[in-house]
């Protein structure tokens, strides 16, 4: 069917504005938040109801159109990047909180509903949605399930899959699926938690239940330079060893501290190596001790200057600047590239220092911005599009960091998601048995691929040409990896 025919098809049921495929219309939907891969899709639609969304899909699957789910475009990983000949279904138009029970502490909303909005909507009940990623402002709720997002709470509450109860799920032949229950449990296999991080590849999520949370009664942050990266990465492993889990546990290195500095005047020691922000919330007696407990491990770790926050607007003032890390990138470099990996915790300095070799040998400067915490790196690489060969070199640079993730016994993604970015180091990670699993589910789901095709999973064939193949027999083998 042509793209013309398919267009004259799908306003016999959505309103003309609700389908799109004019150039300039397009365009705004060409990338997500990786802007370094932009594909115009064939058609856009922005459907307002369920009924709709089912009536699209049965179109899709009896033309065989593939079809990419688009929250808010915010991802990191090319996961919304368009399909050329395919329909790219945004669910920004289902923004509706459909119920909150506050006695049952859950919250129904649509896919389109933005992350923040949540909290925004349980606060008057004292309630709140924990997983908190730094876009919350705009990333979507259907956005962060399928990604399975994370955040700087999730240290201690979890990412999204521990924050959600049930989901209603469109497969791509229009049926409905209802997974997950009111309770903790459900018979039968975790669907939850399949979808959960699907990446938009094995159905469209047009509800979510979430949990919701009691506010803590207090917050408090305190703020450790250290002239060593070293000493930064052991004091993440002492907090956690003795017994204590913060709130949130964030490392910036020297380049990050001087780059939002001189943006927001946080307070940020600039002599600093790396400083690491950890924060304790919960009643007022709770939140006196654990922080005295974490003042005095930073000071047995050799930190150089530690702060507590005295009030809300000061620890608020010390998180704007880790907050802001991603967008002031943007205001030290043309364009940065940002990495997503996971390491072990006690492998952090390792880590830090391999990337720090990768930058020389790149010539591109990378800034460092994580949750510690949870080991889960964020490698910022700045690069200018402009200059020939720079954002392949980029890209190479960032697969070698990836793969040195998993030579550290950690993994390709911590949450952004594998999308279109990862998927050769998908090779790396995983071999051909459990690659052919990924497979199985996905067809079991949507038989003919048409649901998001080419991302997240590396075809066979793919994996063998980069020479990559990871051998599961007890042991690993890396095609070449990076040394560090
Ligand atoms: C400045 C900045 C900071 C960020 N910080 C964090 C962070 O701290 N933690 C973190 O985890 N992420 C972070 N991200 C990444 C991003 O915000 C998250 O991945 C987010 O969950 C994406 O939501 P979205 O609505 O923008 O989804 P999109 O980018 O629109 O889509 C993401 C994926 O979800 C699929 N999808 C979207 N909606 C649906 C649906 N209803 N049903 C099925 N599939 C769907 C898409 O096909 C795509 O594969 C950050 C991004 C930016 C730009």
């Amino acid at each position: 069917m042509s793209a013309q025919q398919l267009v004259n098809q799908l306003r016999s049921f959505l309103p003309p504005d609700a389908v799109l495929h004019e150039t300039e219309d397009l365009k705004p939907y060409e990338c997500d938040g990786l802007s370094a891969y932009r594909q115009l899709p064939m058609i856009v639609v922005l459907p307002q109801t369920e009924e709709q969304i089912v009536k699209i899909l049965q179109l899709c699957y009896a033309t065989q159109t593939p079809v990419v789910a688009r929250g808010a475009g915010t991802g990191l990983s090319g996961g919304a990047l368009p399909h050329a000949q395919g329909v790219l279904l945004s669910l920004a138009k289902l923004k509706q909180i459909i119920a909150i029970d506050p006695l049952a502490r859950t919250a129904r909303v649509q896919p389109g509903v933005r992350n923040l909005a949540i909290s925004e909507a349980a606060a008057p009940y004292g309630l709140y949605y924990a997983p908190d990623p730094s876009s919350q402002i705009a990333c979507s709720i259907g956005g962060n399930v399928a990604e399975n997002s994370g955040g700087v709470h999730c240290l201690k509450y979890g990412l999204t899959v521990h924050n959600i109860l049930k989901l209603r799920v469109l497969t791509i032949d229009g049926e409905c699926l209802e997974i997950g229950g009111d309770s903790l449990d459900s018979a039968g296999y975790d669907l939850l938690a399949l979808m959960t991080g699907s990446e938009g590849m094995l159905g469209i999520v047009t509800e979510i239940t979430v949990k919701l949370i009691p506010k803590p009664e207090k917050a408090q942050l305190v703020m450790a330079a250290f002239d060593d990266v070293q000493k930064a990465g052991s004091a993440v492993a002492s907090v956690i060893g003795a017994g204590i889990i913060p709130a949130g546990m964030e490392m910036m290195d020297k380049i990050t501290i001087h780059a939002v500095e001189e943006f927001l005047h946080a307070g940020y020691d600039l002599n600093a190596e790396a400083i690491l922000l950890c924060e304790s919330d919960g009643s007022t007696e709770e939140v006196a001790d654990e922080i005295r407990r974490i003042h005095a491990i930073m000071q047995q770790s050799g930190a150089t200057n530690i702060s507590t926050s005295n009030n809300e607007a000061e620890r608020l003032k010390f998180w704007a600047g880790r907050k802001a890390a991603f967008p002031v990138a943007g205001r030290v470099s043309p364009d940065y590239y940002c990495m997503d990996g996971t390491i072990p915790r006690k492998r952090l300095a390792d880590v830090l220092r391999g990337i720090e070799e990768l930058s020389q040998e790149y010539g591109l400067r990378c800034m460092n911005v994580f949750h510690a915490g949870d080991g889960n790196l964020h490698p910022l690489i700045l690069y200018d599009a402009n200059k020939p060969g720079e954002l392949e070199r980029t890209e190479e640079f960032g697969g070698k960091i990836l793969e040195m993730c998993i030579h550290a016994g950690g993994t390709i993604t911590g949450e952004h998601g594998v999308g279109m970015e990862k998927i050769n180091q998908m090779c790396s990670q995983f071999g051909a048995g459990e690659l052919a699993m990924f497979h199985a589910v996905k067809a079991a789901f949507d038989p003919a691929g048409l649901l998001n095709p080419g991302k997240a999973v590396p075809e066979l064939h793919r994996c063998a040409e980069m020479g990559a193949m990871h051998v599961h027999r007890g042991e690993q083998k890396f095609a070449e990896l990076p040394r560090f």
